[in-house]
């Protein structure tokens, strides 16, 4: 059987490294280290899938292909086929946004936090705390996703410029905070420290500048 994970032509039978599933295949991608695998149940189930079939092309096909069914016959050329891979990649994202805020979605981000997978905050005061993605919009191609910290309660940036091209909507405005609410612990004290301009060692005056 013959998948293409992007322009690659893989054989898995024959490829050692390459029989993995597409969904690990896909998270495993530079940038997509913000995204977690979704458990094949969970998009096996119709009901967690309600209202997405109306927002994808070709969505059966780009479900089969996230599921690794093989209903990508020959017919398919091979503009066709990296649309349904497109396709593939969006339906994913917006499985992944629903995934995260269910228990077991917030567990599996969890292990990443742990892992500081997600970054770490760019202001010196919050002493390289992890940070969570977030999105600032649930509709797609409404912006890309950003990073909190919850230290500062603020966003940022991704870093890396290839995290800067995942959909905020892959995520969403409720999962880190959703997630800070279920796991209280992973909830650091506030940032206490504050940033003070000072000119020759003299705080400004509040009505200097
Ligand atoms: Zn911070």
């Amino acid at each position: 059987m013959v998948y293409k994970h992007g322009s690659e032509e893989t054989d898995l039978s024959t490829s050692e490294g390459e029989d993995s599933s597409w969904i690990t295949w896909f998270c495993g991608l530079r940038g997509n280290e913000l995204l977690c695998e979704v458990d094949e149940d969970y998009i096996q189930d119709d009901f967690n899938l309600c209202g997405l079939q109306g927002l994808i092309p070709f969505y059966d096909y780009a479900l089969d292909m996230i599921l690794d069914n093989d209903s990508l016959s020959g017919d398919i050329d091979s503009e066709e086929h990296s649309e349904i891979e497109s396709a593939a990649e969006q339906l994913y994202g917006l499985i992944h946004a629903r995934y995260i805020v269910t228990s077991r979605g917030l567990n599996a981000m969890h292990e990443k936090y742990k892992k500081a997978d997600f970054g770490c905050c760019p202001r010196f005061f919050c002493e390289g705390q992890p940070c969570l993605p977030v999105g600032t919009s649930d509709i797609p191609h409404n912006g890309s996703v950003k990073i909190y910290c919850p230290k500062c309660e603020d966003i940022y940036l991704p870093r890396c410029k290839y995290q800067s091209n995942i959909d905020g909507a892959c995520i969403g405005t409720t999962f880190p905070h959703l997630f800070l609410m279920t796991f209280p612990s992973a909830k650091p004290s506030a940032a206490v420290q504050q940033y003070v301009p000072k000119v020759f060692g003299f705080k400004l005056h509040k009505d200097s500048t």
